[in-house]
């Protein structure tokens, strides 16, 4: 099962939604659905390769590309690298308490642990 649906007078169909894809909007609704569910933690995770220390910021309340915006808005303060994996926000280095403060002056209450 490959999961890609085929129609002979549409072409390729898209497996959630079952409209072509040229016309299906489901990534577009992945990208705005809100990912986290307010309860922000920050917290240290050790990554095993190398033993390099990333700071997670999980549950934050927003959309996959508000989540980008607020990981750029943080690496470029920081000067340091990261990403969005999985719904989370992930700062190389050790940052708590500065991403909890930037948080809260965007108004979001972010918790350490
Ligand atoms: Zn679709």
């Amino acid at each position: 099962m490959s999961g890609i649906v085929y129609s002979t007078e549409k072409g390729r169909l898209c497996p959630d939604c079952g409209e072509p894809v040229d016309s299906c909007r489901c990534e577009t609704h992945r990208k705005s659905q809100v990912l986290g569910s307010g309860k922000v933690r920050v917290r240290r995770e050790v990554k095993k390769r190398g033993g390099k220390s990333v700071s997670v910021i999980n549950g934050l309340a927003m959309n996959e590309q508000s989540l980008k915006e607020c990981c750029r808005e943080i690496k470029q303060k920081l000067g340091v690298g990261g990403a969005v994996k999985g719904g989370n926000i992930e700062i190389q280095g050790e940052h708590i308490s500065y991403i909890i403060e930037h948080l809260k002056k965007k108004g979001i209450d972010a918790k350490k642990g």
